[in-house]
């Protein structure tokens, strides 16, 4: 299980750190501290090796050091949308439905679009992995399944075998 509150990794060694944005293409991220960020670059350099792929192209790794720090751009933000939007704990089925009622239907399901979108981390055989809180700590759901498993690994073994989307 993930130590750090702020990971998306699950081989963290500390419960506090930075914890900076991982790009994976196509628009997703990973959110990992920094011993998660190497056990992600080092899982990448064996994985191009093992298919015989060129790692640069199919599997890049990212330096930690010129990496961007999570977070650290949302000082900068000062839009009331924006605040709004983050505001919410999109795990709160209370907070939810008081987004409903203060926003309307069409406006809420705009913004729990804009929260799937912003919160997949990886798309795996057309199924969307994202972290979710629940009362068993930091869960990966994969897609609209239903599904959740306690590390990614996990996640993406099940979108794999799931008919693709
Ligand atoms: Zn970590």
């Amino acid at each position: 299980m993930s130590l750090n509150p702020m990971c998306c990794g699950s081989h963290c060694r500390r419960e506090t750190g930075p914890v900076k944005v991982y790009p994976l293409g196509g628009g997703a991220n990973l959110i990992l501290c920094r011993d998660c960020w190497e056990w992600e670059n080092s899982y990448r350099r064996g994985r191009g090796f093992k298919t015989g792929n060129n790692i640069e192209n199919n599997f890049p790794t990212v330096n930690w050091d010129s990496a961007e720090v999570y977070g650290a751009e949302e000082s900068e933000v000062s839009s009331v949308g924006v605040q709004r939007m983050s505001s919410i704990n999109w795990d709160d089925p209370e907070a939810r439905l008081a987004l409903i009622e203060s926003v309307g239907v069409a406006e809420y399901n705009r913004q729990a679009e804009a929260h799937r979108t912003n919160s997949t981390i990886e798309t795996v055989n057309g199924h969307r992995i994202r972290p979710v809180s629940s009362r068993f700590g930091r869960l990966f759901m994969v897609g609209d399944t239903g599904t959740a498993f306690a590390t990614l690994e996990q996640a993406r073994a099940f979108a794999n075998k799931e008919s693709p989307k």
